[in-house]
C-alpha cells in the first residue's frame, strides 16, 4: 500500500484521461432519467390509484441517489459513476496530492452531488413554466411577481450559461496540466479524481474453500450480496442506455405502415358526461379537452384543478396544463 501510496503525495499522481472524466460525467447524468423511467414503468401498473405519485419523482429520486452514493463513498470513496469507471476521489491540500478523503469532504462530496443536479433540475423546470406562462399572456397583478419571474427566467439563464462556462474552462486548464481538479464543484471541496486500486475478488472456489473448512462468516455472506446488488445495479443502468439507445434508433421505423385500430369503447363513466362538465356538472362553456384522459371540461372549471392537483378529476391520470386543448366547437 504504502509503495502505491508513493506516487500520490507529490504534485505527480495518475491524472485519469479527460475522455474517462467526460465518459464517467455523461454516464452519471443517465442514472436520473433511468430511475424515472422504471419509476412511471412500476406506477403504470395502476395508474388511476399511484399516477400522482409522478409528481414526484424527482424527490424519490432524490432519496434514492442520496442512499446509492452514500454507500458508494462510504465503501469506494467516489459516487456510482465514478466507481464504475475505476475512478476515486482523493483530497488536495496546497496544491499536493493526499490519498485520503477527510470526513467533511467525503459528506460534502455526498450533498453536492445529489443536492446540485436537483437543484439545477427544479429551477430549470421552474424557469421553463414561468417562460411558457409568459408565452400564454399570464401578466403577474403584483409588482414584486413580475420582478421576481424575471430575475428566476434571465437568472437561470445566466447560471446556466456562466456553469457551463466554468466546466468548459476547467476541462481546458485539466488537459493542459494547469490545474489538477476536474470539475468546478470538486475544485470548490479541493478533492479530484484518480484511479482506484481493483478490488479484491473472491472467487468461486475461494468461497467453497471457505465453506468446506467451515470458515464462511457472516461477513462473506453479506459481501456477497452486496456486489451481487451493485453489480446488477450497474449491468442494469448499463441495459437501460442500450435500451433507450435501441429505441431512439428503431422506433421512428415503419410506424406508418401498421394497420389502424379500431377506436377504443366509451367507457361508462364518459356516457354519462356527455356534453356536461364533469366538475360544474352544467352545459360546457369554453370548451377544453384533457388530451391525456380525453375528458372535456370547461376551461374555467379544469385550470385551477389542474395546477392545484396536478391530474385529471374524472380519472386521476398525472396531467400539465400543456395537456389543456381549447376546441372550437361553436
Ligand atoms: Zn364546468
Amino acid at each position: 500500500m504504502a509503495e502505491k501510496g508513493a506516487h500520490l503525495t507529490g504534485t505527480t499522481f495518475t491524472r485519469p484521461s479527460i475522455f474517462e472524466i467526460i465518459a464517467q460525467e455523461s454516464f452519471a447524468s443517465t442514472v436520473a432519467p433511468a430511475f424515472k423511467q422504471i419509476f412511471s414503468f412500476i406506477i403504470s401498473f395502476d395508474i388511476e390509484r399511484y399516477g400522482h405519485l409522478l409528481r414526484w419523482a424527482d424527490e424519490g429520486y432524490l432519496i434514492f441517489d442520496a442512499i446509492l452514493q452514500g454507500y458508494y463513498f462510504n465503501k469506494y470513496s467516489a459516487s456510482f459513476s465514478e466507481t464504475f469507471y475505476s475512478l476515486k476521489r482523493i483530497s488536495v491540500v496546497n496544491s499536493k496530492v493526499k490519498l485520503k478523503l477527510s470526513n467533511e469532504q467525503k459528506n460534502l462530496s455526498i450533498i453536492l452531488l445529489v443536492l446540485f443536479p436537483y437543484m439545477r433540475n427544479k429551477l430549470f423546470q421552474l424557469s421553463q413554466r414561468y417562460k411558457r406562462e409568459e408565452v400564454d399572456g399570464y401578466v403577474p397583478n403584483l409588482k414584486w411577481e413580475k420582478l421576481y419571474r424575471t430575475f428566476v427566467i434571465k437568472g437561470s439563464t445566466i447560471i446556466f450559461m456562466a456553469y457551463e462556462f466554468m466546466v468548459l474552462r476547467n476541462y481546458i486548464l485539466y488537459i493542459s496540466g494547469k490545474s489538477v481538479y476536474t470539475s468546478p464543484l470538486l475544485k470548490l471541496l479541493s478533492v479530484t479524481l484518480t484511479y482506484a486500486n481493483p478490488q479484491p475478488i473472491v472467487s468461486v472456489s475461494d468461497l467453497l474453500r471457505k465453506i468446506r473448512h467451515n470458515s464462511f462468516g457472516i461477513n462473506d455472506g453479506i459481501d456477497i450480496i452486496q456486489r451481487l446488488v451493485t453489480t446488477s445495479l450497474e449491468f442494469g443502468a448499463f441495459f437501460l442506455q442500450f435500451l433507450s439507445w435501441w429505441n431512439q434508433e428503431h422506433y421512428s421505423v415503419n410506424l406508418m405502415s401498421l394497420p389502424i385500430p379500431p377506436p377504443p369503447k366509451i367507457p361508462e363513466t364518459a356516457k354519462q358526461y356527455k356534453g356536461t362538465c364533469p366538475i360544474c356538472h352544467k352545459a360546457l362553456r369554453v370548451h377544453t379537452v384533457l388530451s391525456i384522459s380525453g375528458y372535456a371540461f370547461c376551461y374555467q372549471c379544469i385550470l385551477p384543478v389542474i395546477r392545484k392537483d396536478g391530474k385529471c378529476p374524472v380519472t386521476n391520470y398525472p396531467a400539465k396544463e400543456d395537456d389543456l386543448i381549447r376546441l372550437y366547437l361553436e
